[in-house]
């Protein structure tokens, strides 16, 4: 049987920590669906669809991954879209405990779908797209963290010229 996974988050923007979730997701699941919440409540610094644009050109050579919007409950959109999986990153104890809550209240809602975690790459532990847009907001440099089209995109957001 297909077993398709939901990757969901902000990616505001994507990041290679993403970036290697997301390549050892595929390398595991029949189809990875990349869902970029659509969230009112957070402003984000990208759009929703800048954010989906941004995520397709970043993974266009992987052929089994999808991107798209979602709002609302996670658990819906993943049964609307016949996922049995919810893929998370765990990068420090520090997102223990919002996970666990997090896949716990989803495991009481459906308990047909099921949260898996990946322990992040060391290299990339340190790293949110909060730190990458603070450090580009200062005109640093953002080219350890983020693919090469999206350090671009974050330093026009901030109208630095690099
Ligand atoms: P959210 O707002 O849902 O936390 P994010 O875009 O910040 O959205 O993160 C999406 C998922 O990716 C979360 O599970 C998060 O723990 C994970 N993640 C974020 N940064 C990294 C990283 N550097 N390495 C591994 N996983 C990460």
């Amino acid at each position: 049987m297909e077993i398709r996974a939901i990757y969901p988050g902000s990616f505001d923007p994507v990041t290679l920590g993403h970036m290697d979730i997301i390549r050892r997701a595929a390398g595991i699941f029949d189809t990875l669906v990349i869902g970029v919440l659509n969230n009112n409540t957070k402003t984000p610094l990208f759009s929703v669809e800048e954010r989906v644009k941004m995520l397709r050109d970043v993974t266009c050579d992987i052929p089994n991954v999808r991107v798209e919007a979602f709002s609302g409950l996670l658990v819906e959109y993943a049964n609307q879209i016949g996922a049995r999986v919810i893929v998370r990153g765990l990068r420090a104890i520090t997102d223990f405990e919002y996970e666990l809550q997090m896949s716990q209240t989803n495991k009481r809602i459906d308990a047909g779908v099921e949260t898996m975690f990946f322990t992040s790459n060391v290299e990339y532990s340190y790293l949110s797209s909060s730190t990458v847009k603070e450090v580009a907001s200062f005109g640093g440099d953002i080219s350890p963290f983020v693919h090469p089209a999206v350090a671009d995109r974050v330093y026009t957001k901030f109208g630095i010229q690099k």
